[in-house]
């Protein structure tokens, strides 16, 4: 993504369009063009980074608070109460579109999407060292 625009900056600054839901200094929100159930919303900060790890502090925290109140709005308009927040990062995870971008995915019951997994095994002891390694790296 270096050097170019992504899909969904081209889409922040208007030059391809969409159905804009809520936009401010650092989040640009919007309807997902092949929605998984009716609602389906994109929420995406303008810094360009392609994984949520590369995020500014800024950015990251200005999209915890529009996804919460974009979700609320959601959840009064479609009457749902219930509903998936997934955000994809890499290939591998599913992402399509190198953006950092998350969705806000309705569940009606109608709804078909899933999200499932088979559960690993994890030890005490394998626990405990992945967890003091995993907070010793948060900086
Ligand atoms: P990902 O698979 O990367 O997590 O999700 C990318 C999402 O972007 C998909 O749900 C896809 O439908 C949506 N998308 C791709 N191109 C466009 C577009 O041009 N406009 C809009 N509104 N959504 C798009």
């Amino acid at each position: 993504m270096k050097g170019e625009k992504s899909l969904f900056t081209r889409i922040i600054e208007g030059e391809i369009p969409s159905f804009k839901i809520y936009e401010n200094e650092y989040v640009y929100s919007f309807l997902d063009i092949n929605p998984a159930s009716y609602g389906h919303t994109l929420v995406v900060p303008k810094e360009p980074a392609s994984s949520l790890h590369e995020l500014s502090p800024e950015s990251a925290s200005e999209l915890g608070i529009a996804l919460a109140k974009i979700s609320k709005s959601i959840l009064e308009v479609t009457g749902v109460n219930s509903y998936n927040v997934i955000q994809n990062n890499g290939s591998e995870a599913g992402q399509t579109v190198f953006h950092v971008h998350f969705h806000i995915i309705p569940k009606y019951p109608h709804s078909t999407h899933q999200l499932t997994w088979d559960s690993v095994k994890l030890g005490s002891e394998d626990a405990s060292e992945l967890a003091r390694k995993i907070s010793m790296g948060i900086v």
